[in-house]
């Protein structure tokens, strides 16, 4: 399934629900996060609907490179590329995932403590 019309990224990509949008091209979509966690945090996700780590398939390979490629940059043009910053796809309850469309979050403009355990 590339596209499920219950998901509010499969939305956002669509432009069916707005977001502020930094990128996108023919495989990836990257936008900012509604709930910034940080001065910078915004996501990657592919354009095909898949729910989560556990669901990818050899045929996913060249996008979830290309996630990472993409994170990399926008982040670099941001100006983190110094300072630094985290990439963390949740997966699943315990890691705290929310949404079920893989993504990608890249966070900067703070230092970040490790590991990262809350409560
Ligand atoms: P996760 O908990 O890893 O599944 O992350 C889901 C992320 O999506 C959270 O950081 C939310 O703040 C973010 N989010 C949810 N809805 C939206 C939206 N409409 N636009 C932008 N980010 C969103
Ligand atoms: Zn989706």
């Amino acid at each position: 399934m590339s596209t499920s019309s219950d998901c509010i990224f499969c939305k956002i990509i669509s432009g069916a629900i707005p977001s502020r949008k930094i990128f996108e091209d023919g495989q990836v979509f990257a936008f900012h996060d509604i709930s910034p966690v940080a001065n910078v945090h915004f996501l990657v996700v592919p354009k095909i609907h898949i729910q989560s780590l556990n669901h990818l398939k050899p045929e996913h390979e060249a996008v979830m490179g290309r996630m990472l490629r993409v994170g990399s940059a926008i982040a670099q043009d941001l100006g983190l590329g110094e300072s630094g910053y985290r990439t963390v796809i949740n997966t699943n309850a315990d890691a705290g995932q929310t949404v079920f469309h893989i993504h990608l979050h890249v966070i900067g403009g703070r230092p970040m403590g490790w590991p990262p355990f809350g409560k």
